[in-house]
């Protein structure tokens, strides 16, 4: 039985480095009770970096992509000596995703830009949650980690695909609801997901969001949580204004129409599936995550 399935949802500010994993390590532990699915976005501003390499594969200019490649690897075992220490089996996860798109690039350009930007883009979520995976297994949690691509189909509108809600929802009974059944944690990616030819898809800029709250749909999450660097949704952007202060609650169509004026805390799509079946949405602080947040339902 799926009593009380969580799900996190931890953005890229989150995992921007080996303090910031510890301490998704400390929140999953807080945690404690089992049955907890979390998604993960790529570490900082990976994706920015991966775009980049995107931008000069399409402009035929090889040299300049592998080594803007070769500097995010660079980056990424950087981060898993300073976690993992030097023999850990994620050194090998993460060569894989490298070695996939070195290939790509190897191959000519043929002008499928979003097609060539899903395939390569996508390696940030896969690279994040095969390390944050590889260090809560280190804390004794036991931890699964899941190809999203398996799980989230879509059709294939690269960039900005569309999800196939009944096939998800089959992949998702059949791949992780035995997992969390055994009580068991699962680490899944956000942002990405496949068609039904097993080719990568992207859900669009900080999707991982909205990824999360397919899973808590699919799943009938008894709640979902989204760790921030705010402690909650703010009445507006404290990058840009001063003496904002934190909403304590908000109803999931408050939720909506401020996403929708472009309240960039939470992605636009994200509120619906929850607000579907009723699934509270909380947005927290990692810096503080024994603080209230903010509530939406
Ligand atoms: P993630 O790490 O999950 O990708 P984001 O960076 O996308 O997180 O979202 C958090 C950021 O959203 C905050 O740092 C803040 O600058 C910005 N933001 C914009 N509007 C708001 C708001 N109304 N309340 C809180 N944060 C906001
Ligand atoms: N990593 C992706 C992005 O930066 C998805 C996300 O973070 O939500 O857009
Ligand atoms: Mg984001």
């Amino acid at each position: 039985m799926l009593e009380s399935v969580e799900v996190y949802k931890f953005g890229g500010a989150s995992v921007r480095d080996a303090e910031g994993i510890r301490n998704v390590g400390r929140i999953v532990q807080r945690h404690g009770s089992k049955q907890l699915a979390i998604v993960v976005s790529a570490i900082g501003k990976t994706t920015n970096a991966l775009e980049k390499v995107v931008a000069a594969y399409a402009k035929t200019e090889v040299d300049q992509a592998q080594s803007l490649l070769a500097e995010l690897k660079d980056q990424h075992y950087t981060l898993t000596r300073e976690l993992l220490g030097e023999t850990s089996a994620a050194y090998a996860k993460l060569n894989d995703a490298f070695v996939e798109v070195e290939w790509l690039l190897e191959e000519p350009y043929d002008n499928a830009y979003d097609y060539a930007y899903d395939q390569i883009v996508s390696i940030g979520e896969l690279l994040s949650s095969i390390v944050v995976h590889a260090y809560l297994r280190t804390l004794g949690i036991e931890a699964s980690w899941i190809d999203a691509r398996g799980v989230v189909r879509t059709d294939d509108l690269y960039r900005e695909a569309w999800v196939d809600w009944e096939t998800t929802q089959q992949q998702a009974d059949d791949k992780l609801r035995p997992v969390l059944q055994g009580g068991g944690v699962v680490v899944t990616q956000g942002f990405i997901g496949a068609t039904a030819d097993n080719e990568t898809t992207t859900l669009g800029r900080e999707g991982s969001d909205y990824s999360a709250a397919i899973l808590s749909y699919c799943l009938d999450a008894q709640r979902m949580s989204i760790w921030k660097d705010v402690p909650g949704v703010l009445t507006a952007d404290p990058r840009y204004f001063d003496n904002v202060t934190k909403l304590d609650h908000l109803s999931y169509r408050e939720a909506i129409e401020m996403t929708y004026y472009g309240a960039k805390v939470i992605h636009p799509k994200t509120i619906k599936p929850l607000q579907n079946k009723a699934i509270p949405l909380m947005v927290k602080s990692f810096v503080d995550p024994e603080g209230s947040g903010t509530r939406v339902d």
